[in-house]
């Protein structure tokens, strides 16, 4: 079976968002691929959402969210990326073929650091602890969405600078591939941003059906619809895009006739919509609720799934230990 590598940064309960763009398709890729799943609890540290306070509780209600969206521990390994300490030595190691240039060519590197005042090393060293989470499972896929192409790319590159320098020609570090898979960009409740907890604009998919009304209530639509009788854009609407996530195709279609004849009001449609995505939701907040029923439950699972990871990351921390020229530990 191909191995497939792909991470998550603990930003606490999941959204729908994360839900739909990225856990949904975890749980695909694990029944067709030898699958490894990581909370990147040490990227998250770079990032601007960061709260030494609140970092381990997110990281664990991430790992609750993923679980009980239904990645399943038997079929896929699970863990947290600080557990297992080879994440950060490879990165180490790859610094010494990591071209300074073309980290600060990084476009999210630029974006991120254009907005402080004084820029952290690890902004700039992101890429390579992805690449060195990537290359330690010796992945072959990786699903990546637009934005983090070129950061693979720098994977695949460090993986080919490094074999060339250390491999002895030999591909001791795979260039793994990307898999690209249709993209889910889901918006924001604001309908202006890419959902984010960063932005306030989230569903979370452990909210409550009342919690999820209220949120939706407000939510914005096709601005053309001031009245109820004016006729909508279904299409400019995110509510209308939400449906398509969470109505059947019956429904989806129905939204889009009323929406264009004025046959319904917003609030009609986000009803039918707030019903369908608790009903969606239901089994995962039950599932959830079994989970965290049973307290160490989660981390008894991210444990083992931390020990066959430490196990896989050994098998090629050895040979890059024996190829970079390491006195072996006794
Ligand atoms: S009727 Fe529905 S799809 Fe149309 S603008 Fe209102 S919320 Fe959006």
């Amino acid at each position: 079976m191909a191995r497939v590598f792909s991470g998550i940064q603990p930003t606490g309960e999941l959204h729908i968002g994360n839900l739909l763009g990225a856990v949904q398709n975890w749980v695909r890729l694990q029944s067709e691929y030898d699958a490894t799943f990581c909370i990147v609890d040490l990227h998250a540290i770079t990032g601007a959402f960061y709260d030494a306070a609140q970092h381990r509780q997110r990281t664990l209600d991430m790992a609750i969210g993923i679980l009980a969206s239904g990645v399943d521990p038997e079929r896929a390994t699970l863990f947290v990326q600080s557990h297992v300490a080879a994440h950060s030595e490879l990165m180490w190691l790859l610094n010494a073929v990591a071209p300074l240039g073309e980290l600060e060519r990084m476009t999210q590197f630029k974006d991120k650091s254009a907005a402080l005042e004084s820029i952290p090393a690890g902004l700039l060293n992101y890429p390579i602890l992805m690449a060195a989470d990537i290359l330690l499972y010796r992945a072959d896929k990786v699903p990546v969405g637009d934005d983090q192409v070129q950061h693979l790319e720098l994977s695949r590159e460090l993986a080919r600078r490094w074999n060339a320098a250390y491999g002895g020609g030999a591909t001791v570090l795979l260039e793994p591939e990307p898999l690209l898979t249709k993209a889910r960009r889901i918006m924001g409740l604001d309908g202006e941003s890419k959902m984010s907890k960063s932005k306030g604009n989230t569903i979370n998919i452990l909210d409550s059906p009342e919690v999820i009304w209220e949120k939706l209530r407000p939510a914005k639509t096709d601005p053309a619809r001031k009245r109820r009788t004016d006729p909508g854009t279904p299409e400019i609407c995110n509510i209308y895009d939400y449906h398509k996530h969470f109505s059947p195709p019956e429904t989806v279609e129905m939204v889009a006739h009323n929406c264009r004849t004025a046959a319904w009001g917003c609030l009609d449609c986000k009803r039918v919509l707030a019903d369908n995505m608790v009903a969606v939701l239901a089994p995962i907040r039950e599932r959830a609720a079994e989970l965290t029923g049973t307290p160490g439950r989660v981390e008894e699972i991210l444990a083992a799934g931390a020990a066959t990871a430490r196990e896989r990351a050994a098998e090629t921390m050895t040979v890059i230990h024996e190829r970079m020229g390491f006195l072996p530990a006794r």
